[in-house]
């Protein structure tokens, strides 16, 4: 029985409330008058329900279909303005007693070099990700409660906050680990994390179970009741995703928007934030041995149909993906991007030849930082290394309701100009420094409010003469 308040996830994500989405949004996808209806609705900039956005996605009446884009861009520019918020994942570990059959750190794979870092490498890692200029990390382990009990991890984030290097620091630290305890996500709370991360890979509980056949990640209901558990312990701020290609777009597009609209009914706060990784090659992995790979114009609508029904959510897209691929995506509703990023074990401090790499999967986007950070400013974007949100208890409900009215502009504008400020005094190439100025030029008259307008010139000024950290 589908009950969004449940903490049971066959009631919440209830398969046959998937099912009975897929045939409304078929029977509906060339209904004009459904469709007219649910974009007028969409145009109120509230959201959608995963059966209103579900006809979206499927509709091609080509008029609908720009339409449907047009509005994404409009809510994206209304909700996030140009500002594009940048991080790196960190691999701490890629020792792992799962069987996921998508990834290569699977227990089976005995020629892939299996590493753990140690806390001096990791003050080296977060050395190098600091010297690139990187203030906000995503750290990433397998699943291994030997080599990686939650002590390795704590202490890892300890380590990680506490690496002071020139002006550096890391100042929010995302946690991508496997599903766990609520005793121990107490403890990752209690460590000052930033949002908790957990893809759903898949919400089929039968294509999950084939696809996670050993390991504790075979256990669906866990796996899918994690996000509960996290909110339970104190972590308001959750991360949610669905790694495309592994079962049909459709059912994990209705089944995402039905788990974000779970967290909202049975906690009052939805998800922080929506990752929207794509299957790619590594190591022994063949993505084309998986049939449900989606090509690159389906991937720009799911983006587009997640923006319009969830305009409040942060989206984010990984170097999975290329570097045409993100530039569509970031008009379409992306906030948040990753740049320069290793995706193995000691990868940043010491580049390894590719066949001793560890590598969990292929990046498509390997440029440098500096690289991304210019090309995001020619492209009209204004690139924030901003982390104040969650530093100044800006989480959750609250976080949400500044969100929903839009209020968020207030402090994410001067915060990201005052961030990229650091950004290109400390770490830019000159070429990237010059474009950046004029940016700041250009963002700083954006802002509405004379008294904050003044604060950030003056703060601008500070962080010249070596001042840094400024946030609202
Ligand atoms: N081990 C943790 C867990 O069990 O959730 C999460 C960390 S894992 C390093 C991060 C994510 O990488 C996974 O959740 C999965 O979606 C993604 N991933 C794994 N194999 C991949 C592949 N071949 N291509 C793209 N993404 C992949």
């Amino acid at each position: 029985m589908y009950n969004p308040k449940s903490h049971k996830a066959e009631e919440f994500i209830c398969h046959q409330e998937v099912l009975d989405t897929l045939e409304y949004a078929k029977n509906n996808k060339d209904n004009l008058e459904v469709v007219n209806k649910i974009l007028e609705k969409a145009r109120l900039k509230k959201g959608l329900t995963h059966r209103e956005a579900a006809v979206l996605l499927d509709c091609d009446i080509p008029e609908k279909v720009e339409e449907i884009y047009a509005l994404a861009r409009e809510i994206k520019q209304d909700y996030y303005g140009n500002r594009i918020v940048l991080f790196a994942p960190l691999y701490l570990s890629n020792y792992c007693v799962n069987g996921c059959v998508y990834c290569p750190y699977h227990l089976k794979n005995k020629h892939i070099p299996r590493k753990k870092l140690t806390q001096e490498e990791i003050r080296q890692e977060v050395t190098a990700l600091q010297d690139m200029g990187h203030k906000r990390l995503a750290i990433e382990s397998g699943e291994d409660p030997v080599n990686n009990p939650i002590e390795y991890i704590l202490d890892s984030i300890k380590t990680i906050y506490d690496v002071k290097h020139k002006n550096g620091s890391i100042r929010r630290v995302n946690v991508n680990i496997a599903a766990t305890t609520v005793e121990n996500y107490k403890k990752l709370h209690d460590a000052g994390i930033g949002t908790y991360i957990l893809f759903q890979e898949t919400y089929n509980k039968e294509s999950y179970e084939k696809l996670h056949p050993t390991g504790p990640k075979h256990n669906y209901a866990y796996h899918t009741e994690a996000m509960d558990r996290a909110m339970e312990a104190g972590i308001d701020d959750v991360s949610l995703g669905v790694l495309f290609g592994l079962e049909l777009y459709r059912y994990e597009f209705a089944a995402l928007l039905m788990h974000a609209e779970h967290l909202e009914a049975a906690f009052g706060v939805g998800p922080h934030a929506i990752s929207v990784p794509r299957i790619k090659h590594a190591d022994d992995i063949d993505p084309d041995t998986f049939d449900n790979g989606i090509d690159d114009d389906t991937f720009a609508k799911i983006v587009a149909c997640i923006r319009i029904a969830t305009p409040y959510v942060g989206m984010i897209i990984s170097t999975r993906e290329s570097k045409e691929c993100r530039e569509r995506l970031l008009s379409l509703g992306v906030s948040q991007i990753s740049g320069g990023s290793k995706t193995s074990v000691g990868g940043y401090f010491k580049p390894m030849p590719d066949s001793e790499d560890s590598a969990q999967f292929d990046v498509s986007d390997r440029r440098p930082l500096d690289e991304v950070i210019k090309w995001l400013m020619e492209l009209g974007y204004l690139p924030s290394f901003c982390t104040s949100c969650y530093r100044q208890g800006r989480t959750g409900d609250r976080f949400m309701e500044i969100c929903k009215s839009q209020q968020i502009h207030n402090f994410c504008e001067p915060n990201a100009i005052m961030t990229l400020k650091e950004y290109l005094e400390d770490y830019a190439s000159d070429e990237t420094k010059a474009v950046g100025e004029k940016i700041i030029q250009k963002e700083l008259q954006t802002i509405k409010d004379e008294r904050i307008k003044n604060i950030v010139t003056e703060n601008l000024k500070k962080i010249e003469q070596g001042g840094r950290d400024f946030k609202f």
